[in-house]
């Protein structure tokens, strides 16, 4: 048989009836074998997720700070979740334990203690879920990621999976053709025996490396909504949902504005070419949205408009620019040793600009940039923009489509919106507008309207 890995997010497993609608999907389809599961996130908008609860925890224990109310929190939440549920009282109490049992390990390296302490999470609702699972008699049982091979580098807060985890967690295929399994996320251990979380978000990670060590048909990604949209909700009133889109386009996507999967999660399922379904566990009708190596060419050519804000550029302007050998490099090398990351570098004759993320810089980076600019490179002029938004239109299509430039530039300028960088990566993937952030919503409209409406 061929299993499926399901994995619910935060939002899917934060109430006693969410969990119930998840054995509900579980009993839908005998292939969703393996299970990974987030810990508790919000049901209301003022509750606190589980996880960021942990991370209290953490800084409060390691400053010897008193955590006590904390901790009860932690542990009425759980109980809040599975008491109804009719899982023996004396069974939660003795699984919360553990996290009391993590509290008293060394503190010497803060970072290893504060990921032992918040993975308790993942591995208390898991512990919970799979005794859940049981008590309604369906056959499950708890993984723990240390003793099935979940080996990460020893990164906390960033850890990444090691090619050996692969080999070893494949040996959780005959359990599964049992059974069904039930792995925490975010988590593994290092080399050494010590637990490390993956960045946040990660347990989408957890499910991609499973998905791909237990070869399985899909990897469905459980949230609470119907899949991705062509535009972001907040920016257009009422998207279309996208039915199935490319691994390149979704990362494409989410490189400015679209935050649904986490972005590390892509590579292991799209080495082995697995689709991932994302899927909202409050709306099982709808059949959400499918990522795919290749997709049918449908009618649409662009699958989506995505932007974000908070960008600035410096441009520099030099005569003769062009015949200046290794000016690039020396220029790019500048913001690398200033620790920047950059995102674009569009370039003309005379001229160039290096588009980063604002959020990097420090008050006195950017008299720092100019100046070593200046001393270095000796430009004729260096101008600085901010507040800048990109503005990105997505598609496969694009490769083959004559005038979607055109188009597109068109439908801005129709709404009286000033382009001030035009970036048409070379896979001809995504054409990326740089324009002013106050122009973002505006500029999402003119697109999505241009190429979704007509
Ligand atoms: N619970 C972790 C977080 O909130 C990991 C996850 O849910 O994927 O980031």
């Amino acid at each position: 048989m061929q299993f499926i890995v399901c994995k619910f997010g935060g939002s899917s497993v934060a109430s006693s009836e969410r969990l119930e609608q998840i054995v509900k999907i579980l009993k839908l389809n005998q292939q969703r074998r393996c299970v990974v599961l987030s810990a508790p996130g919000k049901v209301n908008e003022n509750d606190i997720k589980i996880t960021d609860l942990l991370i209290e925890i953490s800084c409060k224990a390691l400053k010897n700070e008193e955590y006590s109310m904390l901790i009860n929190d932690f542990k009425n939440k759980f109980l809040s979740i599975y008491k109804p549920l009719k899982v023996p009282v004396s069974k939660i109490e003795e699984i919360l334990t553990d996290l009391d049992k993590r509290l008293e390990s060394p503190k010497d390296n803060a970072s290893r203690f504060r990921d032992l302490i918040v993975a308790a999470g993942e591995d208390i609702n898991s512990r919970l879920f799979a005794l859940y699972l049981c008590s309604i008699g369906i056959k499950a049982t708890y993984i723990n990621p240390a003793e099935s091979g979940m080996i990460v580098t020893s990164v906390f807060g960033d850890a990444q999976p090691l090619p050996e985890s692969y080999m070893k967690l494949a040996s959780l295929k005959k359990l599964c053709s049992e059974q069904i399994i039930v792995f925490p996320g975010f988590f593994g251990y290092t080399e050494n025996y010590e637990c490390a979380t993956f960045s946040r978000g990660g347990s989408d990670l957890s499910g991609a490396v499973l998905a791909s060590a237990l070869d399985v048909i899909e990897y469905e990604n459980w949230t609470d909504v119907n899949g991705i949209f062509s535009a972001h909700p907040k920016m257009v009133d009422s998207p279309i949902q996208i039915p199935a889109l490319t691994y390149k386009e979704m990362r494409e996507l989410s490189y400015i504005g679209f935050n649904v999967f986490h972005e590390e999660a892509v590579r292991p399922v799209m080495l082995k070419k697995i689709p991932i379904r994302l899927r909202n566990t409050n709306n099982i009708a709808n059949e959400g949205t499918l990522i795919v190596s290749e997709r049918l060419p449908i009618e649409r050519d662009v699958i989506g408009v995505a932007s974000g804000g908070g960008y600035c550029s410096f441009t520099l302007q030099k005569f003769l620019m062009n015949r200046e050998k290794g000016f690039g490099r020396q220029l790019l090398g500048i913001f690398e040793d200033m620790g920047l990351s950059y995102e674009h570098c569009p370039s003309g004759v005379d001229n160039i600009s290096v588009i980063l993320d604002q959020k990097q810089l420090k008050p006195g980076s950017v008299n720092n940039i100019i100046r070593i600019i200046n001393d270095k490179l000796h430009p004729d002029e260096i101008r600085t923009e901010f507040g800048i938004a990109l503005v990105s239109v997505v598609g496969e299509g694009l490769v083959h489509k004559i005038g979607v430039m055109a188009q597109a530039a068109t439908a801005l300028s129709k709404s009286g919106i000033n382009i001030k960088m035009v970036n048409q990566g070379s896979s001809e993937m995504s054409i990326i507008f740089g324009i002013d952030a106050s122009d973002e919503k505006k500029a999402v409209n003119a697109l999505y309207n241009e190429f979704f409406k007509t």
